[in-house]
């Protein structure tokens, strides 16, 4: 809720090229005067109490309070006792969809530029359980664990999702041929979801074919919202990731039902931090997503045609054959706002 018109929201700028990507939306969010006011939050591991590795009270204490942050890349340390941060994160606030769109950039030269795609992706089991052991010398089993009430969450919002962004119909990929239990009790609960939301068409695809399919001819995805369970999600994202240009311009949204968490899909860039050369545009993208999430649809709409425009008219980081630094194309975008 906003006060005095302002929104708070949580801010993990993160590490390595986290720092200078954060810069970027810093400077265009106060140039375009998006009425946000960041509360930057650490998440620098501590052992705690019972001598486990934890993230700070405070940040967690943010972003409940705000339920809504960004956050800049986080480095993994090397070493044994790390629990994954970004783990730990998706665990507390049980962010259980994560939502990635793929739209080809106008005038980034692609083998395809039409590429707009929405995939969402059930982030908290499947085959990400970690239920792993070893049954005798040589025979290990894996764990793919699949809940009613995780698929029915994660299908609802998929339905939701498409409905506020005017896309008609929700496509649930699948191996239910194969896994007949597992995929067959997702496609079960996305199969009752549908039902609720009569103006949205449903239907299903086998991954393997989807995949085939979107490589082939990525136009027929542009009208939908496509969902699966964890694993599915984690390799056809990057795929579309892959057809529209690559790490630099892809952006998500982890949605919980405690808070919702945006980021870029990409790591701390440790082969260029400090450089000037990170392009901000995936995490400037995750924060328009965050934007609508909030409603805000006219701050999102005016810094996200920046973005096109400046790429589409050639001011462009290094990773797409430009020659701006990270702050130059900051001032680029801010310049077309
Ligand atoms: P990475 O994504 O950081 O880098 C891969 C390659 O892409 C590098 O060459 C890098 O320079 C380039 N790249 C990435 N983002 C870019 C950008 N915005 N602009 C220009 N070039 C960009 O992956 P990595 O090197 O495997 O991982 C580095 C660290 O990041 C690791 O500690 C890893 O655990 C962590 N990581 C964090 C997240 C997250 O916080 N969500 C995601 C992935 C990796």
């Amino acid at each position: 809720e906003p006060v005095n018109g302002k929104y708070t929201v949580s801010f993990i700028r993160g590490d390595g090229i986290g720092i200078e990507i954060s810069e970027a939306v810093d400077d265009i969010y106060k140039a375009a005067g998006v009425p946000i006011i960041w509360e930057n939050v650490s998440v620098a591991p501590y052992i705690n109490k019972q001598g486990k590795q934890s993230i700070p009270d405070e940040a967690i204490e943010s972003i409940r309070k705000n339920t809504v942050a960004l956050k800049g890349p986080l480095a993994t340390p090397i070493g044994k006792g790390h629990v994954s941060l970004n783990l730990t994160l998706r665990r507390t606030f049980s962010l259980f969809a994560n939502v990635r769109p793929c739209k080809s950039l106008e005038g980034y030269k692609t083998p395809y530029d039409n590429v707009d795609t929405v995939l969402i992706r059930e982030n908290t089991e499947g085959e990400y359980s970690g239920i792993e052991h070893e049954v005798v010398d040589g025979v290990v089993q894996s764990i793919k664990l699949i809940t009613l009430e995780a698929s029915e969450r994660v299908a609802r919002y998929a339905f939701h999702h498409a409905e506020q962004n005017k896309r008609n119909r929700v496509t649930a990929v699948h191996k239910a041929n194969i896994m007949k239990m597992s995929d067959g009790m997702f496609l079960h609960a996305c199969r009752q979801v549908a039902k609720e939301y009569p103006n949205i068409q449903y239907d299903e695809d086998l991954l393997d074919r989807a995949c085939l399919r979107i490589v082939q001819d990525p136009a027929p995805y542009a009208d939908r919202v496509m969902v699966m369970p964890n694993l599915y999600g984690d390799i056809l994202s990057d795929m579309c990731a892959g057809l529209i240009g690559g790490l630099g311009l892809t952006p998500s949204g982890n949605i919980g039902k405690d808070a919702s968490i945006f980021e870029a899909v990409h790591g701390s860039g440790p082969d260029i931090a400090g450089q000037n050369k990170a392009n901000p545009t995936a995490l400037l993208l995750s924060s328009i997503m965050m934007l609508r999430h909030m409603r805000l649809f006219d701050h999102a709409d005016k810094i996200e045609s920046a973005i096109f425009r400046a790429i589409a008219e050639g001011d462009r980081t290094g990773d797409l054959g430009g020659k701006l630094g990270t702050r130059e194309f900051t001032k680029a975008v801010i310049k077309r706002l």
